[in-house]
């Protein structure tokens, strides 16, 4: 279509530290010389709006993951908008931070007239310290679906036709394997 458009609907609020430590080895192709790069995006993405709106956490270890989740289990793709946080939504719940955060939420709202909200949290979460600062997996798992549930309370106080789906991730070994595991938070 010749026309140049924004690749994804990716809003990057804080730069992950994480990624600052984990330096690709690969060639980074536009350091050099001012050169350029164009990426192709579906036709289904060419559009002025989308339905979803997902938030996660930023952690490295996560990001595949959740893509995959977004794109394929929940067949997403090129129909949400992605907002990615340290904490996933532990500072929505916080009140003092809470309207900071909900005036970004709210401008992926209002701006793609979002219907659906997809919260995912995950266990180990840096925003929260770690596993170790909850003392057991069963605090740990009773303090993130709460905050789970009390954020899709705030969304829905606030828009209340909209539909909002929560899901609790965690790293689990299976076999030699480390495998992302999703559970459907009611
Ligand atoms: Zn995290």
């Amino acid at each position: 279509m010749g026309k140049t458009i924004f690749a994804g609907c990716i809003v990057s609020l804080f730069l992950p530290a994480s990624c600052m430590l984990n330096k690709s080895s690969l060639p980074d192709r536009l350091l050099d010389n001012n050169q350029q790069i164009s990426l192709t995006v579906s036709q289904d993405a060419v559009r002025s709006d989308c339905d979803t709106l997902v938030i996660t956490c930023i952690d490295y270890r996560f990001v595949i993951a959740n893509q995959d989740f977004a794109n394929d289990t929940l067949g997403l793709k090129d129909n949400y908008d992605h907002i990615s946080i340290p904490g996933s939504i532990h500072n929505l719940v916080n009140p003092e931070t809470r309207s900071l955060l909900f005036s970004k939420f709210a401008l992926s709202v209002s701006m793609h007239l979002i219907n659906r909200v997809v919260v995912v949290s995950h266990r180990d979460c840096g925003g929260y310290g770690g596993s170790a600062a909850f003392g057991s997996e069963i605090a740990e798992y009773e303090t993130l679906t709460a905050d789970l549930k009390m954020a899709r309370d705030l969304f829905i106080e606030k828009y209340p036709t909209l539909k909002v789906d929560l899901y609790l991730e965690s790293l689990k070994k299976e076999g030699d394997e480390e495998k992302v595991h999703f559970e459907k938070i009611l």
